[in-house]
């Protein structure tokens, strides 16, 4: 019985304390409760403000975005007189197309920026280097691939609207799948080209007007150069041999002397005639006479390297502007021209004096010899009346000695 009693009163007290314990434990848990909710509470927050954050980073990398194209337009349209100005004022083919394409990309965000140019004759779209080379190699038929429909459609085409396919290529090297989209180059109804761009960084949705507004700048540019620069070749070039008649090459000489000056490169200058050309017409006749001056301008201009002008001086008297070339260098030229004339059968040249037809020349170099180009061509033309009378059939290179101290001594 007291046994029973103990037990129970155990029992009791076990109960009394887990009764206690749990009353404990349940306050401090009304104690911890709001703490849980606040930790609820604050991952929200957080949550939220990391939305929040993503937002504002998207929106200011749209206002980046914006900022950018923005400026690039900005930058396009203060540049646009002067580009337009300088397309329409040069007539050379080269500095045409590499800045059309370096218009397109600087409007628009692309890797890949290709001009073609239409070659009437061939029927093909060829496409032309960022440096203004037209690449023969790589072509397109019109209505071939995206640059061959624009071209032969007339109309700003975009790979996506229509315009999926790609039908086959020719050349090595196609950039054609890069293309996203086509203008053509026309004016007064005649297609000229067609530029293409590649895929768009951040489009703005802008980019096909934009495309077609520098086609058309570019098509006004390159129709006057396809069409005045026969009005101008004309101007500059002899009709009887081909070679830069006198005005040009006085142009073209202020030109190589401000670089000369700038560079410190010396020009040397070849004048040369042809040995008893009268006699040669007077036995032959005028007509066989054109055709001597042809023939040798011909072998001149064909010996000579490009950078390097030939001119018709006069009647029968030829100029030769070797840029940065020494005097010497250009003595060694100048004999190898009269000896390739010399050893060329020309018709009728048995009857010659000679029994060749031959040239005579001076050689002198700016700015060792005189202290303006004029200088040194007199100088040069004092050396080739010198090889006259020293019996023709040779070059004489101007010594600054030569017609003072030489004649004094004699
Ligand atoms: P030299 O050796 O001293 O140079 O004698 P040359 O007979 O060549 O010199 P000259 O200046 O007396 O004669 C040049 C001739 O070239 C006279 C002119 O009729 C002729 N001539 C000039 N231009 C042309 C042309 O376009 N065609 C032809 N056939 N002859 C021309
Ligand atoms: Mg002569
Ligand atoms: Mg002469």
């Amino acid at each position: 019985m007291e046994n029973m009693q103990s037990i129970a009163k155990i029992l009791i007290f076990m109960a009394a304390t887990v009764g206690v314990i749990s009353v404990v434990i349940y306050i401090i848990g009304l104690f911890r409760q709001p703490e849980q909710e606040e930790k609820k509470e604050d991952m929200g927050m957080l949550r939220e403000v990391s939305l929040r954050d993503q937002r504002i980073r998207e929106l200011q990398s749209e206002v980046q975005r914006l900022n950018e194209l923005n400026s690039r337009y900005l930058v396009f349209m203060l540049n646009i007189p002067t580009v337009v100005m300088h397309l329409n004022s040069t007539l050379d083919f080269d500095e045409i197309a590499s800045t059309i394409i370096r218009l397109v990309r600087d409007i628009i965000a692309t890797d890949t920026v290709e001009l073609y140019i239409f070659d009437k004759e061939a029927e093909l779209l060829k496409r032309v280097s960022p440096d203004g080379k037209v690449e023969e190699n790589i072509t397109y038929a019109l209505g071939e691939g995206l640059i061959g429909r624009a071209g032969q459609h007339r109309m700003l085409r975009i790979r996506g609207r229509g315009d999926e396919g790609y039908s086959g290529k020719k050349g090595k090297d196609q950039a054609e799948p890069n293309i996203y989209m086509a203008a053509p180059i026309h004016f007064s109804n005649r297609l000229l080209g067609v530029i293409g761009a590649g895929e768009i960084r951040n489009p703005s949705g802008n980019e096909g007007s934009l495309l077609k507004m520098i086609a058309d700048i570019a098509g006004v540019a390159l129709f006057n150069q396809k069409f005045l620069s026969g009005a101008k070749k004309k101007a500059e070039v002899d009709p009887l041999t081909g070679l830069y008649n006198r005005r040009y090459f006085f142009h073209m000489v202020q030109k190589f002397v401000e670089k000369s000056i700038l560079e410190d490169t010396p020009i040397s200058i070849f004048l040369f005639d042809i040995d008893n050309f009268k006699h040669y017409n007077d036995t032959n006749g005028h007509a066989e006479g054109d055709k001597l001056l042809k023939e040798l301008s011909e072998l001149v201009a064909k010996f000579t390297r490009k950078t390097s002008v030939v001119a018709r001086y006069g009647g029968e008297e030829f100029i030769v502007m070797l840029p940065e070339i020494s005097k010497e260098e250009a003595f060694v030229y100048a004999e190898r021209v009269r000896e390739m004339i010399a050893s060329h059968p020309f018709a009728h040249r048995e009857k010659q004096p000679l029994g060749i037809v031959s040239i005579s020349g001076g050689v002198a170099s700016f700015p060792a010899d005189g202290r303006s180009i004029h200088e040194v061509i007199q100088l040069a033309d004092a050396a080739l009346y010198q090889a006259k009378r020293d019996g023709r059939n040779r070059v004489i290179m101007h010594k600054p000695f030569m017609f003072s101290d030489v004649t004094s001594e004699d």
